[in-house]
């Protein structure tokens, strides 16, 4: 019995020690292949930057770290001016040093891949404070992906003051934070010009101080909503000059898709009111770069690229746009457009942009039917767009784009039926490559169609469907972005607070685990996608975003009844709240003028003091 019992204890201790040896055994492999991985992801942002030209090298001695992060790839990161002004303004501190940091070098980085900043390789955790600008509310799932990979609890309740401080800005939180509410210490509502200032003097006074004292000081910067403290509804806060600090790429890297030119921001705003459009709305008023600082911004551009990107929500309502084509090509540069308006189009812009070798010309009708194109208020005529399609076909370009949206509200069978109409008559003037785009209509917080119902999935997807097939067969591509996700996206930009539980309970990106999280947390996507009462509270009136909730409702009434909405004058108006008495009264602005006047159209109504 002793023997027996001898022999089960050095069983016992043997399978002990082998089960010590395959644990050590696992947990050096582990340590290895994370040694491996970080000294494979220091390599390759070493190679990155060293094909950048522009990048800020700081020493952080008694400078106070920040981390800018992107939460997609570097290739679309760095194809962001966003992240440009965003990572000049933080650096012209001089007691600040601002480092990159994206959610992976390629699209889909390993799940235990590290996130180290790009100039100096350092973890998440050894900033003061990390930046998030987040434009687009499907990465929110990278948001929690990059604080799993990074070590971050992941609500800000569960973060001391030893973790650095998380803040996020962007256009898609800056309309809506609530879904990442309990994940951020701070949001910033506004335009960064107008914010990193104050909010890097706040950051210095907060220094280690606990979460509460911080979240104090944080709440005294104008333009910063602070959910922890509820301090909503938070006014954002924008720029009024945008010559001073001219927009303009700072990092030129061949890794990006504008990798071969300089863009420049030559507006910001539009006042054209186009009622699906986010960026028209929060970005209100519209302010024009001058004519001589574009065209010095250029001369130092040309240094760089022979190529300029010309970026602006609608590049050819800027007021000195034919002279701005016709001298930027006068100095060799050659051109190009974000986007533009085909009323009225500017011929030396589209001749200008022919000449400089691009291969496609994109406009954005939006809608095919005219009786559509009044609801959303983006009144172009047939004949309009047409006259585009033929400047296209006069000078040459090798394809022409179309951009259009399915499932706007009241869109019937009709409406799409004259989509395909519309690019039929289209493709009879243009000879070669043309392709449209149809993209799921997803209705966003702060603008005037911020009430309206999301059409069900399977309806956009038969609509998609028909329009490829009428198209398909006459030559013309049809392209589209998946109506599921869609959904997603518009279930997240008319979230609320709820939803921070159900992306913190996904492990993977996938639809079945997001809808499985929704369901785990007794939540329905549908829910967030229905049609809401015009006096219902919403999740995003925490925050205005300049446009008053009453001009948006008087906007949607105008909607439905096929009302249009006259674009902004230049000056003089207080209508939707966005300008303040300085900007509506400021007594130059005739000066600053040129003589395109088709972005104010019929509303060009001189203001007399
Ligand atoms: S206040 Fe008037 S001019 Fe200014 S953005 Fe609003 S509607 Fe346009």
């Amino acid at each position: 019995m002793a023997a027996e019992q001898l022999r089960l204890k050095e069983s016992r201790f043997e399978f002990k020690s082998i089960s010590s040896i395959i644990i050590f055994t696992v947990i050096v492999i582990k340590i290895q292949s994370d040694m491996k991985q970080n000294y494979r992801t220091i390599d390759q942002a070493k190679k990155i930057i060293a094909q950048e030209e522009g990048v800020v090298r700081k020493n952080w001695g008694g400078k106070l770290p920040v981390a800018l992060v992107w939460p997609n790839s570097y290739r679309v990161g760095m194809s962001s001016l966003a992240l440009h002004i965003l990572y000049r303004l933080f650096n012209d501190e001089p007691d600040v040093v601002c480092e990159r940091v994206f959610f992976g070098y390629q699209q889909a980085p390993g799940r235990n891949e590290p996130l180290l900043s790009l100039e100096s390789q350092r973890g998440l955790d050894e900033f003061a404070a990390v930046a998030f600008t987040i434009s687009y509310e499907l990465d929110y799932f990278n948001v929690i992906q990059m604080l799993r990979r990074a070590g971050f609890p992941i609500f800000a309740e569960e973060r001391d003051e030893s973790w650095p401080l998380l803040i996020a800005g962007g256009p898609a939180v800056y309309t809506n934070p609530e879904p990442l509410a309990e994940i951020f210490d701070a949001f910033a509502i506004g335009e960064g010009e107008a914010i990193v200032p104050p909010l890097v003097d706040a950051l210095w006074e907060i220094n280690d101080a606990p979460r509460a004292e911080a979240y104090q000081r944080l709440a005294e910067v104008d333009g910063l909503y602070i959910p922890a403290l509820n301090n909503g509804p938070v006014e954002r806060v924008w720029i009024k000059d945008i010559d001073s600090l001219p927009t303009a790429t700072q990092i030129y890297t061949a890794q990006t898709e504008f990798g071969d030119r300089t863009l420049v921001e030559i507006a910001r705003g539009c006042g054209r009111g186009c009622r699906f459009c986010l960026a028209g709305y929060v970005y209100r008023p519209m302010r024009e770069m001058h004519l001589d600082t574009v065209l010095s911004v250029a001369r130092h551009a040309l240094k760089h690229r022979d190529r300029i990107g010309l970026v602006s929500a609608a590049v050819s309502d800027h007021s000195w746009i034919d002279q701005i084509a016709t001298e930027l090509r006068q100095m060799g540069a050659r051109l190009t457009a974000s986007s533009m308006r085909v009323d009225p189009i500017s011929e030396p812009l589209i001749k200008g942009l022919a000449e400089s070798g691009n291969q496609t010309l994109t406009i954005a009708p939006e809608a095919g039917s005219v009786r559509m194109r009044k609801v959303i208020n983006k009144p172009q005529a047939d004949a309009q767009i047409l006259r585009a399609v033929e400047l296209a076909a006069k000078y040459k370009f090798p394809q022409l784009k179309m951009y259009f949206m399915v499932g706007q509200p009241t869109e019937t069978e009709a409406d799409v039926e004259a989509i395909a109409g519309m690019a039929l008559a289209a493709r009879k003037i243009f000879p070669r490559n043309m392709a449209i785009n149809a993209t799921p209509y997803v209705p966003k917080a702060q603008t005037a169609f911020q009430w309206a119902a999301m059409l069900p999935v399977e309806t956009l997807e038969a609509r998609i469907k028909y329009l490829q097939d009428r198209l398909n067969p006459n030559g013309v591509t049809v392209r589209s972005d998946s109506p599921t996700w869609a959904a997603v996206e518009g279930a997240l930009a008319r979230g609320d607070r709820r939803l921070g539980r159900v992306l913190a309970r996904m492990r993977k990106i996938n639809l079945r685990e997001w809808q499985s999280a929704l369901a785990t947390q007794g939540l329905s996507q549908e829910d967030y996608l229905r049609e809401r009462q015009l006096d219902e509270a919403l999740p995003w009136d925490v925050v205005n975003s300049g446009v008053t909730k009453a001009f948006f409702s008087w906007d949607l009434r105008r909607a439905l009844r096929d009302d249009l909405t006259p674009a902004c004058p230049p000056a003089g108006c207080l209508k939707c709240n966005a300008c303040d008495e300085e900007w509506a009264f400021r007594p130059d602005y005739q000066d600053a003028l040129g003589p395109n006047l088709g972005a104010y159209g019929d509303n060009f109504i001189p203001f007399v003091s």
